[in-house]
């Protein structure tokens, strides 16, 4: 929190946060120590679902040495089988503006429920 010109208290942590945190809305449907998932407010897929880190780590071009990106794809597995999706699902993490990412707060799409394309657009 920073305190602004006019006195109000302001957050600066990223809209992921604010969901992690329940500052804003959000449907969560794992979450542990380590990172928190809830649906994309704009699923691609039948599932789709934002596995982010509690740590605010801008992204894979920022990684610290050890941290909360050490627990993604074990909750990704553990997500994906609970989501039912037993024949098969993809994994997108995006990096920076060609990669496309638009929430600098590293996070994974796990997209499942129907048949992926490849090559990606
Ligand atoms: P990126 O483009 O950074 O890889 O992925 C960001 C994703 O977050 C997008 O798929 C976008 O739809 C999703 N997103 C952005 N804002 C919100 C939000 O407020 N709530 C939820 N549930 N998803 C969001």
């Amino acid at each position: 929190m920073t305190r602004s010109g006019f006195g109000q208290t302001r957050s600066m942590s990223t809209v992921f946060s604010k969901i992690v945190n329940r500052e804003i809305p959000g449907t969560i449907v794992y979450e542990d120590e380590h990172v928190v998932a809830f649906k994309d407010i704009v699923p691609f897929a039948p599932v789709h679902i934002i596995i982010v880190t509690r740590q605010e780590i801008p992204g894979i071009a920022s990684l610290p040495e050890t941290g909360d990106h050490l627990h993604l794809l074990n909750a990704a597995k553990t997500i994906a089988e609970q989501q039912g999706l037993t024949n098969g699902y993809r994994l997108v993490i995006n990096q920076g503006e060609d990669g496309g990412q638009t929430v600098d707060h590293l996070h994974i799409h796990l997209l499942g429920g129907r048949p992926m394309a490849w090559p990606p657009g």
